[in-house]
């Protein structure tokens, strides 16, 4: 392996606050009631900045402010007049791009290389193609003058800050709701600075308040009576909560949870790209990824000329600094995410899987996991079937295309799935028989605001992006 200097991006492009309030009808507010909390850096434990735990009475004021923005202003400004703000706000994102990825891989322990090639690129573009919406939901197919819902409760996790964030808001926004959006606690600070560029841009006071906080102020917001639609991203355990307190309301739901994707390897298939379609699966953001390919279904006669070529370039990786431009891997993004990442690890080992990372030296501060292989899994290992949303691979194989099949569909999530073969027969009657919202075929984690995203059982349901997510967005 080459050496390579340190390349690290300079963190002079961001200028972090020690202390943020909320942000409300285009305000920065404190609030009277709510307890303060630090944000950290995950890869070295430094404490960033404080926020702001809201309270009721915090997302009230929030809600009624969005109410009032919606009334009065965006639900009967024309849709070609929030193409304007949704199109500016893009622009701004593109401009400040460099000092967004930076402030997301300080928050949250992502490798510069992805916040700043992946997480950001996708964030202008969800909000340049949902501008390109805005002025012709009518030509959508949700008839002839749909309308917007009102507001818009909309809760994300921590592993795409920024990203899910645009997720939310940008369909929101272009179909005439107003929102409130909770940032998770471990990541505020991007959301924060997207209060900022609503500024910048000069959208009108209340349509994007951002409150920061835990669950309760999560779960304060999407129980408010104001709320005319919840969105949320993260755990299956919290969307189920969701789901029974919204039913019986009027409120519209949708629900992007865990997976356990199979990622399908068949004898014919490319191997190197197979390997590099593995390692984007798994490794990319440090496995935090809800679609991870977390189970490698390889077929049996070529699962030791894979299994070496995995373990090679895996050797390859570089773990440590998100800000250094040579880094892989980068911290797992907090202490609690760590353990539970550990505590699935050990099970693996104690239910009889064989564990392998390759050697890699562990920075002495932060929260770090070494890329993990483990292989002789079998389907009833908690391993095989829990969402471990860390850097761990689960090897299983299968000898004919069915069998690959039953273990994929063999799982209660059905977010995403890869296969991976040279002959397009098969990834047309593998992927019709993949029980998963997204099947990628010789590729895995592709992203594209044009495309719907989501899953079904216990993934949640509802899609995102694409002409199909407008309609969690639409009276329809
Ligand atoms: P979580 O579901 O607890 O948190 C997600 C968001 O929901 C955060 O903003 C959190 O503050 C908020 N929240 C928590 N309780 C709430 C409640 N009762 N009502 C409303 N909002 C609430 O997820 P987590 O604890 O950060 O992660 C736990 C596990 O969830 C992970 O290990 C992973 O398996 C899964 N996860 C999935 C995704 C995904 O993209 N699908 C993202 C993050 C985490
Ligand atoms: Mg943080």
């Amino acid at each position: 392996m080459f050496e390579y200097a340190p390349a690290p991006e300079s963190r002079d492009v961001v200028d972090i606050r020690p202390s943020y309030g909320l942000f409300v009808n285009g305000e920065w507010v404190d609030s009277p009631g709510g307890e303060r909390e630090k944000t950290v850096n995950p890869a070295s434990e430094e404490v960033l900045a404080e926020f702001t735990m809201a309270t009721d009475a915090d997302v009230d004021r929030a809600v009624t402010a969005a109410r009032a923005a919606y009334d009065t202003v965006w639900s009967r400004m024309p849709g070609r007049e929030r193409a304007k703000y949704l199109f500016r706000i893009a622009r701004i994102i593109q401009e400040r791009a460099r000092e967004l990825a930076v402030l997301e891989s300080l928050d949250n322990g992502k490798p510069i290389r992805e916040s700043r090639d992946v997480d950001l690129p996708l964030v202008a573009a969800h909000f340049f193609y949902h501008a390109g919406w805005a002025d012709k939901l009518e030509y959508a197919g949700f008839g002839p003058a749909p309308r917007p819902l009102g507001v818009a409760a909309q809760v994300i996790p921590w592993n795409f800050p920024l990203l899910m964030l645009a997720w939310k808001i940008a369909p929101a926004l272009a179909c005439g709701n107003t929102v409130v959006l909770k940032p998770a606690e471990t990541t505020p600070l991007t959301a924060l600075a997207f209060a900022e560029i609503c500024r910048q841009a000069d959208l009108p006071p209340g349509v994007v308040n951002i409150v920061t906080g835990a669950g309760a102020t999560g779960r304060a917001l999407v129980e408010h009576p104001g709320v005319r639609k919840v969105a949320f991203t993260g755990s299956t355990e919290v969307g189920r909560q969701i789901a029974r307190s919204v039913a019986g309301t009027r409120k519209k739901l949708t629900l992007e949870l865990g997976g356990k994707a199979a990622n399908i390897v068949y004898e014919d298939a490319a191997l190197d790209q197979a390997v590099e379609g593995i390692v984007n699966g798994i490794f990319f953001n440090q496995g935090h990824v809800c679609c991870a390919g977390s189970r490698l279904l390889v077929q049996e006669s070529i699962e030791g000329e894979l299994l070496d070529a995995l373990k090679r370039r895996l050797a390859t990786l570089r773990l440590g600094d998100p800000l250094d431009k040579n880094t892989d891997i980068g911290a797992i993004n907090s202490a609690a995410q760590l353990a539970k990442i550990r505590e699935l690890s050990e099970a693996g080992e104690q239910e009889g899987a064989e564990r392998w990372s390759p050697s890699c030296p562990i920075p002495d501060k932060g929260y770090w996991f070494p890329p993990t292989l483990f292989t002789g899994v079998a389907q009833s290992h908690r391993i095989a079937r829990e969402e471990i949303f860390g850097p761990v691979l689960s090897v299983l194989t299968f000898r004919t295309p069915a069998e690959a099949v039953e273990k994929a569909n063999n799982t209660p999530f059905g977010l995403s799935a890869g296969v991976w073969t040279e002959k397009g027969s098969r990834i047309l009657w593998t992927a019709d028989r993949l029980r998963a919202g997204v099947v990628w075929a010789n590729t895995f984690n592709r992203f594209d605001p044009t495309s719907p995203f989501g899953g079904y059982r216990e993934s949640g349901y509802g899609r995102e992006g694409g002409r199909h997510g407008l309609e969690a967005y639409l009276d329809v």
